[in-house]
């Protein structure tokens, strides 16, 4: 009877272990888990927890394009931050980057890039650089990345990192990302990753007709907005409530 009853429950564990969805996440599947981080560039340890990330706090949650969940597994995090933050660098949270700036949580960056819809022939341009990270995934699922940062000194570190990883889509200038980036303009899309009291009227401009911009707006109650600019004008959706750094610099309005 006792046998019987075990292999029924092992039958079981088996028909559960073959249910588990297997997505995104596990499609690189070769680490034991156990290690501690290393100070090689693929540790083992990371790979997990980025593969963890992306299950826990994009699968589980509602994000479900493909692409933005494969460059979110690709993309090393943990080399955009402080050597100090790496074991935090995929854990549920916002991370301090210096200048008293933050790179987004890993969810927020997932959606914001969902949100905006991008295709591989897209040019993309980013308000805020930060450490670059948030350039980086749009650079693995865009044709090409513009992205502006107002603080010298960390255009010039994300500049690094991203050449470090051999991202060769992506551009990054000092500048006060209110004016945009005339140059390039239009954008499919425009990732703005600072919040501004109300959307600057240069970026809907620097937008191409169907483009949308992703943005958080507002100063202590702060909503991410997706507009999607018509033939007609724009047309503005309000999503979740967020809480992102304010977009410092001359604002036009
Ligand atoms: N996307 C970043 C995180 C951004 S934090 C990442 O992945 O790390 C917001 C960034 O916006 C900060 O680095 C801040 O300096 C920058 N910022 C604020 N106002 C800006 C402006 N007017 N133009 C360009 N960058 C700005």
């Amino acid at each position: 009877m006792n046998l019987l009853l075990a292999s029924i429950a092992l039958s079981c564990c088996l028909i559960l272990l073959m249910c588990t969805p297997t997505y995104a996440a596990e499609v690189h599947s070769n680490s034991s888990g156990l290690s501690r981080p290393s100070s090689n560039q693929g540790g083992e340890q990371f790979d997990l927890w980025r593969r963890q990330m992306v299950k826990y706090q994009l699968i589980n949650r509602d994000i479900k394009d493909r692409r933005v969940l494969e460059a979110m597994l690709k993309v090393p995090r943990h080399q955009f931050v402080d050597p100090s933050w790496r074991d935090l660098a995929y854990s549920d949270r916002p991370l301090e980057i210096g200048y008293n700036q933050t790179i987004s949580q890993p969810y927020i960056v997932a959606y914001m890039t969902q949100a905006a819809q991008i295709s591989p022939s897209d040019k993309v341009l980013e308000i805020g650089t930060g450490c670059g990270y948030q350039a980086a995934v749009l650079g693995e699922i865009a044709k090409q990345v513009y992205s502006i940062e107002i603080i010298p000194q960390l255009a010039q570190k994300a500049r690094l990192t991203l050449r470090q990883l051999s991202y060769e889509n992506i551009e990054v200038k000092t500048g006060d990302g209110y004016q945009g980036w005339v140059e390039h303009a239009p954008y499919d899309a425009i990732i703005v990753t600072a919040a501004p009291k109300q959307i600057p009227q240069n970026l809907i401009d620097q937008l191409a007709i169907n483009g949308k911009m992703v943005i958080p707006v507002g100063t202590w109650h702060q909503e991410i907005y997706v507009l999607t600019k018509t033939q007609d004008g724009t047309v503005k959706e309000r999503t979740i409530p967020v809480r992102f750094v304010p977009m410092i610099g001359k604002s036009r309005q």
